[in-house]
Formats: structure tokens, C-alpha cells, sequence
């Protein structure tokens, strides 16, 4: 049975024994309700360092929408059962207070606005400072050699792998790419809200991202948003936007840039279901 910490003092205990070993430390965060996604990152983790920790904490600061933290899936024993059959070693599992001690002030003192205002950022506000601090916080007590995080939340990515080399954290962060469904849907937690009818539909994201990447030889990236925002069915989908950005600064491009530099990125509402997802192109 993987063993589960819910203190500090207690995973520090184990941090020590790990690393008297030799050990190098791999670390998933994750709210947990974990799925196939998710388990790719451990199964990349499981290749690069000796041991791997994962996490599971429904951080509740980086939820802009109370309805969303309380609807978010908290699948605890399942989560466990997946933890022991893909053999990962630790799970830390800290509640609130553990993660926020109230006589205590967790916070990241570093500017990263130029990455944390738009896309994501201006359409759930709050919602980066809350992952930077949590984010911020497990490093710290986790103290890994690596941190592996999925391309899915390409923004969320691209804002931690900032805060490490600002704060010039002793942590590598590494990328796995996006997990999909065999019809192209991003695996996400979320997805298990969907209803019959939506999930059916869900997967025009994906086939929009494709478009836009089909079009990329005969339109510029300005034009190619108008045409791919255009063809979006409204009837099903409430945009909240969708953009092509350079890969590094995730700010709007008017010109392609170099293969592999263009990112592709929109979050749109199925229902009550938020969808993200990107393409890296
Ligand atoms: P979450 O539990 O949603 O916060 O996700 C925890 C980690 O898993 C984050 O680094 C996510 O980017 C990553 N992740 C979630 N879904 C996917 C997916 N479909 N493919 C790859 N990584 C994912």
C-alpha cells in the first residue's frame, strides 16, 4: 500500500529517509480524481528520478468560482487504488491548513503578470496567484528534483516554469504532452460532467485546434482566428477565447513564427463544463 502523508513533519520524515538512499525525487501536483492524463505524467516521472510523490490538494484559492470547488470530483479511494497500481511511492495529502497555516503567510513575492493576465488569467482572476502560491509552497515541501506537469494547462505550464527560474528554485520542470480521448478530447477531470449529449459534441475543440492548424499555410494567425472563431457552433459552445500566441510569451502573434513556436489556445463553455484546451504548432 503506498504510504500517505497528510502532515509535514511526517513527509519530512520520509523526505529524509528517501533521500539518505540516494534518491532522486520526482513530483506530480494534482487535485486528484485523477485519470489517464494524470498517470501519464507519473509514468514519465517513474523514468526520470528514483522515487515519485504525487499530491493531491483541491487548492481552494486558485478556484475563481465557489461553485466549481464545490463540484469539483473528489474521488479519494479510487484516486488510492490508482496511486498503488501504478506504484507510485508517496502520496502527500495535506488539508487547508496544512497548505495555509493560519498563523503563518504563504505567499510568492514575484511579478509574473505579463504571463498572468490574459488567456486563463482574464477570464478567472485570482485564479494564477492561487497556483503560483500552492505550487510555490509544494516545491517547498517536497523538495524535488523534478517537477512534471502536463502541457494541457499550457499557461499554467508556462507560469510555474517562470516562477522556478525567477526564484531560481533547484527544481527541473518537465513538460508531457496532452492526453486525449481516442476523439481528440483533452482528458480533464471535468469531463466526467458532461452529459451524454455533450460529450458527443465536446470534441469540436479539438477539431477547431486541427483546423487552425490546417489553415496555417494559407492565412495569417489574425486571420485564421476570425475564420476558426467563426466556425465555432455557438448553438453549442459559449467562447471564451480563442487565440494564437508565440509559445514563449503567450501573447497574440500577427506573423507565424518558427515551426513549433505558434500555440494555439481556447477555452470555451459546454453547459456548465469549462473546456481548455491547446496545439502546439
Ligand atoms: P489537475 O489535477 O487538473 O490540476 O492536473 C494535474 C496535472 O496533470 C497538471 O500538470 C495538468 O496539466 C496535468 N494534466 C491534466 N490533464 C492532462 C491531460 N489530459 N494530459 C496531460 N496532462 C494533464
Amino acid at each position: 500500500m503506498i504510504p500517505v502523508y497528510t502532515t509535514i513533519e511526517d513527509f519530512e520524515a520520509c523526505h529524509t529517509t528517501m533521500r539518505s538512499a540516494g534518491s532522486s525525487i520526482a513530483f506530480v501536483p494534482t487535485l486528484g480524481a485523477l485519470h489517464r492524463g494524470h498517470l501519464a505524467l507519473m509514468q514519465l516521472a517513474q523514468t526520470i528520478a528514483d522515487r515519485v510523490v504525487v499530491s493531491i490538494f483541491v487548492n481552494p484559492k486558485q478556484f475563481n468560482e465557489p461553485a466549481d470547488l464545490a463540484k469539483y470530483p473528489r474521488p479519494l479511494q479510487q484516486d488510492i487504488h490508482l496511486l498503488n497500481q501504478q506504484g507510485i511511492d508517496v502520496l502527500f495529502l495535506p488539508n487547508s491548513h496544512v497548505i495555509y497555516p493560519p498563523d503563518q503567510k504563504v505567499g510568492v513575492d514575484v511579478d509574473l503578470s505579463h504571463l498572468t493576465t490574459h488567456l486563463e488569467g482574464k477570464h478567472r482572476p485570482g485564479h494564477f496567484d492561487g497556483v503560483i502560491t500552492v505550487v510555490h509552497r509544494l516545491i517547498d515541501i517536497i523538495k524535488p528534483d523534478f517537477l512534471v506537469m502536463g502541457q494541457k494547462d499550457f499557461q499554467q505550464m508556462t507560469i510555474i516554469r517562470a516562477m522556478i527560474d525567477a526564484l531560481r528554485l533547484p527544481v527541473e520542470l518537465i513538460a508531457h504532452p496532452t492526453v486525449r480521448e481516442p476523439d481528440g478530447l483533452a482528458l480533464s477531470s471535468r469531463n466526467a460532467r458532461l452529459t451524454k449529449e455533450a460529450r458527443k459534441k465536446a470534441n469540436q475543440i479539438y477539431r477547431l485546434l486541427l483546423q487552425a492548424r490546417d489553415l496555417k499555410d494559407r492565412f495569417t494567425p489574425r486571420q485564421v482566428v476570425t475564420r476558426c472563431i467563426s466556425d465555432l457552433d455557438t448553438t453549442v459552445f459559449q467562447l471564451d477565447y480563442f487565440d494564437i500566441v508565440d509559445i514563449h510569451t503567450l501573447h497574440p502573434i500577427s506573423e507565424w513564427q518558427d515551426d513549433d513556436e505558434n500555440l494555439i489556445c481556447v477555452a470555451a463553455w459546454l453547459g456548465n463544463v469549462r473546456l481548455i484546451d491547446n496545439l502546439v504548432i
